[in-house]
This record gives structure tokens, sequence and C-alpha cells, in this order.
């Protein structure tokens, strides 16, 4: 189907307060869909539905349904790892650990037990090409992750987001730490993506939705406001 994920009836509480109402949308595969509305609106409480990271939330309560290609993420149907493996994350701050760039890309890798060097290798090959890194950091691949720039590290968690094949990227405002030449890579880096995953990027950017996303939608004060294609809300100048 070119449904990738459905969402139907999400009501979200932190406790008493309730931070989404009756969310009702789908997504289409293989598309960048973007998430925008003023602070406080739910944006990050969304995203944090999608791969049950607000598990983490002792006062959390999730009501409704989100199917992955069919299959409901709250139920024992999908185990959490499982989850997070189809469904990558990228953070607002990319946060390398300690460690290479090359431990830094194969971290989920590890996580699933996998050490065969070549499977490895091949991974980091492919991931930081995929994140249009390569390049830069071919050379220096055992050298730590924090010697980077805080463009190369942003791609450094797309990389390592890519690294296990997900279906679905979120990213979290990924560009709000950035300079404006690493936020146009970035940007640039997200429409290529798009070839292979299916994106759900975060901004309070308007003119960022309006250059990355296919569809985009419209959150306020934890409604959904409107969703639609992109080219349908924004007047492209
Ligand atoms: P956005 O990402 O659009 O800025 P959030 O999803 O972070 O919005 O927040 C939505 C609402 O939920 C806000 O009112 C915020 O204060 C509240 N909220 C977010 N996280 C928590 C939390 N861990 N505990 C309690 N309330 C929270
Ligand atoms: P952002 O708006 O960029 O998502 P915030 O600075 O609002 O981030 O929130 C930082 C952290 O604090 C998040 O983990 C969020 O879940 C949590 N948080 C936000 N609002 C509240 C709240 N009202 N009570 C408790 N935690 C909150």
């Amino acid at each position: 189907s070119d449904i990738i994920i459905d969402v139907a009836h999400l009501n979200f509480y932190y406790g008493n307060s309730q931070a989404l109402f009756d969310l009702n949308l789908t997504f289409p595969r293989r598309q960048v869909t973007a998430l925008i509305g003023p602070s406080g609106c739910g944006k990050s409480t969304f995203l944090r539905c999608l791969n049950r990271m607000n598990d983490l939330v002792d006062v959390a309560r999730m009501e409704g349904s989100i199917r992955l290609d069919g299959t409901e993420i709250n139920s024992g149907e999908l185990d959490v790892i499982e989850l997070r493996r189809r469904v990558g994350m990228v953070f607002q701050k990319s946060n390398p650990f300690p460690k290479s760039i090359y431990e830094n890309v194969i971290y989920g890798l590890r996580i699933a037990g996998i050490n065969d060097k070549h499977v490895l290798d091949e991974t980091v090959e492919r991931s930081l090409r995929g994140a249009a890194l390569w390049d830069e950091v071919k050379d220096r691949l055992h050298e730590s992750a924090l010697g980077m720039s805080g463009g190369q590290m942003q791609r450094l968690c797309i990389a390592r987001a890519i690294a296990v094949n997900p279906e679905v990227i979120l990213m979290d405002e990924p560009c709000s730490a950035l300079d404006p030449k690493s936020t146009a890579r970035v940007e640039d880096l997200i429409k290529e993506l798009r070839d292979q995953f299916t994106i759900i990027i975060v901004t309070h950017n308007m003119q960022q939705a309006a250059r990355v996303s296919d569809y985009t939608a419209f959150l306020f004060e934890g409604l959904l406001i409107e969703f639609d294609k992109t080219s349908k809300l924004f007047v492209k100048p």
C-alpha cells in the first residue's frame, strides 16, 4: 500500500493534561512529511508516539491506534526493539558517542549482535555515502566522532539511523542547531533520502517545510489543523 503509517483517534496525555486530541492521519510511503506548528503544540510528543519513546515518561498515556504497515505498534505483535529498528530517529542535537566515527555508525548493528567485520565495513561505507559524509571522513573513520563539525555530526546521526535499514526516519528539528550552510546540506540530503525511506520531520520553520516536504501536517494546541500536499498549502516563491 502507499500508506506506511496509519494514525487513528490518537489521544495522548501527560498525567491529567492532554497533549494530543483525536489525531487522524496517514503517512505516505517514501515521501517526506513535515510536522509544523508553534512551540508546545505537540510535535515532539507526536513523533515520540511513533516509536514509543513516550514509554519512558512515567505519566504518559496513549489512546487510539498507530499502525505500521498494518501492525499495531502498541500491541504484543511488535516489540519495542523491533519497532525502533524499523522506525529510526534523528534528534535535534546530534549526539555522537565519545567513540570513533566507525563505531558511531554501526551502533545499531552492535546492539543487534552483528560483529562480522565485512558486514560492518560495508554498512559504514553505505551509510556514510547515504548521509553524504563518506568523502569527508573516509580517511579518519577510526578517529573520535567528537572532533567533527556540528553539520558533520548531524549527518553522522543520519548515517547511524540509516545503517539499520529502517523503513521510517523521524527527525526532530534536525537543523535547528546548524548554520545556514550545514542546514542546506542536510535539507538536500533529506530530499535524496526520500527515494529509500519514509521521512517525518518536525520543524518550526515553514520555509524549511516548503523546501523539503511532499506533505505537511499543521498542529495547533494538540489538534491536527491541516494535512495536505505541501504544494497545495504553500505557494512556492
Ligand atoms: P512541541 O514539540 O510542539 O514544542 P511538545 O510535544 O514538546 O510540543 O509539548 C506538547 C505539550 O506537552 C506541551 O504543553 C508540553 O509542556 C507538554 N509536555 C511535553 N513533554 C512533557 C513531559 N515529559 N511531561 C509533561 N508535559 C510534557
Ligand atoms: P522542545 O520544545 O524542543 O521539544 P522543551 O525544551 O520544551 O523541548 O522540552 C525539553 C524536555 O522537557 C523534553 O524532553 C520534554 O518532554 C520535557 N518537557 C516539556 N514540557 C514539559 C512539562 N510541562 N513537564 C515536564 N517535562 C516537560
